[in-house]
């Protein structure tokens, strides 16, 4: 009977030889490299976008390996395939933002001697995790001239950090009663920028400083004087670093996010720790597929789209209900095929959904529905459907294209599983998926599971990494 029965394999087991072993290790080097490098949306397609072009990737649509960027925050790369375009296109989704906390417009505040800046957090963070810990700095402030000046700060030795102060326990008696919801108010998530004040004679570059730098003779008076002397310094500093003023912060982005690189979890270092997984991730591996390993040419063309904004909506621009994908892909045919339409293209297309799945909490086991919870280490995640309240607003894939797919990856001997996000009305959500199965194609959630999603810290295991990575590569190039 046990040959009729499913039981889903370990990659570890499956892939416990020595040269398995090294190409786990060499991919998940690479991607901790990636990972600690690429913290927004911008940094992941300046990548992106760097490893293409050196592989022969160009926004000549005219070329068979186009590259087609949008606002630096997503782009599409496709590889033209053997058979024509009608024959359907191999799509690769996934998503380059994380949930993290953006600086306001007007950021710069000052109270009680500490110089802060104001927040207004992005996608579906715990606010709570993101107090008393190391921030750094990441983006872009864009002059009035149109120069834009990128900012990175407390990511290299030697430079400042940055952090949300949290309630001493002491004062923290009404809080503790309090529900989460109401005990960590988002107006209160304010970074700590500084508390040196800057002294009038600094402002007054012309004006004698007093012994020790300091100006402490005639300072007390000017510094009373000076209406804002914590932020008028902070200002200072922005302006000498970045050559930034004020008015130039309203048309910036800039994120605080979790400082310092990925690392390595666990005694047997199995497990890859850091922030932006989700999706990052995938990302990465759907670009190691593209540009490893693959025959030059495939049977069908390939492409990659990343998009932003999926952690609010996918909404803008930028994210995956925006037209882009419609015009990158017209434009592809207006050069390669013009007598083919659209509709023929999409209907006959494939794609995955990459994007991360919830681990099994070993310490919160009862939110999942053990039968059809993802592991870590059990490879690939399928997930037929996401949404929420009765499958509400999920892309729900045909079992023809989940049978194609398994077919697949069963005759590589890659290991997968198949899961669902939580138990029925604990919760739920959503991908990109059903944005683009709205054009017909054929399309799947499928990527790695993780622990700890949507924290500073996310934790993936090495060995669902590669196996992902054979799992994509296998999909681009099938027949
Ligand atoms: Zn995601």
């Amino acid at each position: 009977m046990s040959s009729l029965e499913y039981t889903p394999k370990n990659c570890w087991e499956v892939y416990a030889s020595g040269k398995d072993i090294r190409d786990i290790e060499n991919l998940a080097a690479r991607y901790i490299a990636f990972l600690t490098r690429c913290k927004t949306e911008r940094e992941t397609v300046d990548y992106v976008c760097g490893a293409l072009r050196e592989a022969g990737f160009s926004s000549d649509t005219g070329t068979d390996k186009i590259l087609l960027p949008l606002q630096g925050k997503a782009v599409l790369a496709a590889r033209r395939g053997r058979q024509p375009l009608a024959r359907g296109i191999h799509l690769i989704f996934a998503h380059t933002d994380s949930p993290r906390l953006d600086f306001k417009q007007h950021p710069l505040q000052e109270q009680s001697s500490v110089g802060q800046a104001k927040t207004h957090y992005y996608g579906g963070i715990r606010k709570y995790q993101w107090f008393a810990r190391p921030l750094a700095l990441h983006g872009v402030a864009v002059k009035d001239n149109g120069e834009s000046v990128r900012i990175v700060l407390g990511e290299e030795a030697g430079e400042p950090v940055f952090t949300i102060a949290d309630l001493l326990p002491h004062l923290a008696g009404k809080q503790m009663d309090q529900s989460l919801r109401e005990a960590f108010d988002a107006e209160k998530m304010n970074i700590v920028l500084g508390h040196r004040p800057l002294f009038k004679e600094e402002a007054e570059p012309g004006k004698k400083r007093g012994k020790n730098g300091s100006g402490k003779e005639s300072s007390k008076d000017d510094k009373d004087e000076m209406k804002s002397p914590i932020k008028a310094n902070l200002l200072r500093i922005l302006h000498e670093r970045f050559g930034v003023v004020e008015e130039d912060l309203y048309s910036a982005e800039l994120q605080a996010v979790p400082a310092g690189p990925a690392l390595e979890v666990g005694l047997d270092a199995s497990l890859i720790g850091g922030f932006g997984q989700d999706d990052r991730i995938n990302v990465f591996l759907a670009l190691e597929a593209m540009l490893q390993g693959l025959p030059e040419q495939a049977a069908h063309t390939q492409a990659l789209a990343f998009f932003d904004k999926e952690e609010i909506g996918s909404e803008g621009s930028t994210g995956a209900k925006s037209r882009f994908f419609e015009y990158c892909v017209q434009d592809m045919l207006r050069r390669w095929e013009a007598e083919t339409l659209f509709a023929e293209v999409m209907l006959s297309s494939r794609g995955i959904s990459a994007d991360v799945h919830a681990a099994t909490d070993p310490d919160w086991p009862d939110l999942h529905e053990k039968l059809n919870a993802a592991l870590l280490g059990y490879g690939p995640c399928f997930c037929k459907f996401t949404g929420s309240r009765g499958k509400y607003e999920a892309n729900d894939a045909h079992p023809e294209y989940i049978a194609w797919l398994r077919g697949l990856l069963n005759r590589a001997g890659i290991p997968w599983q198949m899961a669902e996000l939580g138990k029925v009305d604990q919760g739920g959500g959503g991908t990109v998926a059903m944005h683009f199965a709205r054009y017909g194609m054929n399309i799947i959630d499928c990527g790695p599971a993780v622990l700890s999603m949507h924290s500073p810290f996310e934790l993936t295991s090495k060995v669902d990494l590669y196996a992902t990575s054979l799992a994509f590569r296998e999909f681009l190039n099938a027949e």
